[in-house]
């Protein structure tokens, strides 16, 4: 896990996002976060913190049809870089010409539990993992599916 992919695609000094610093070392819940960003093409962006107290990142996933709360629905999620632990608290415009310009709000934030992995690195490994989602609109057990290279399925589990 690095953000070094996060960060060569950014210019900091023309975009509001944030750098992602070294953070010290706590141990809060890991946290989750959906954002809606209308850039070129109007999407979600779905958050995991890996499990990592050294090096928190957030394993992200492009969502283009958002998060549907319906079981029998199932989700494109597209794997994207790692971004910084803070990411989760970004809402904001990402100026024109600069990487994923246009508007980012949080659509939900909360936190996250990992059911059958004790990991989120050990689910990623094995290409399929169910979490507990705590936020507001995203609640109860998830999961997400690997198909092939980059694509997932985010599918909302019965509960
Ligand atoms: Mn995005």
């Amino acid at each position: 896990m690095s953000l070094k992919d996060y960060q060569q695609k950014r210019d900091f000094s023309k975009t509001p996002e944030p750098v992602g610093e070294k953070e010290p070392v706590k141990s809060s819940p890991l946290i989750f976060v959906c954002q809606e960003h209308y850039a070129t093409h109007h999407h979600f962006d779905f958050r995991l913190q890996s499990s990592d107290p050294l090096a928190p990142v957030l394993i992200s996933w492009a969502v283009p049809k958002g998060p549907s709360l319906d079981p029998g629905v199932k989700r494109l999620a597209m794997r994207v870089e790692d971004h910084p632990k803070d990411y989760s608290g970004f809402e904001g415009e990402i100026p024109p010409g600069e990487y994923g310009a246009g508007t980012v709000s949080i659509w939900d934030k909360g936190s996250y539990q990992m059911e059958d992995f004790p990991t989120i690195e050990e689910g990623l490994a094995q290409g399929a993992f169910s979490f507990t989602l705590y936020g507001e609109k995203m609640k109860g057990r998830w999961r997400l599916v690997k198909m092939q290279g980059e694509n997932w399925l985010l599918i909302k589990g019965k509960d």
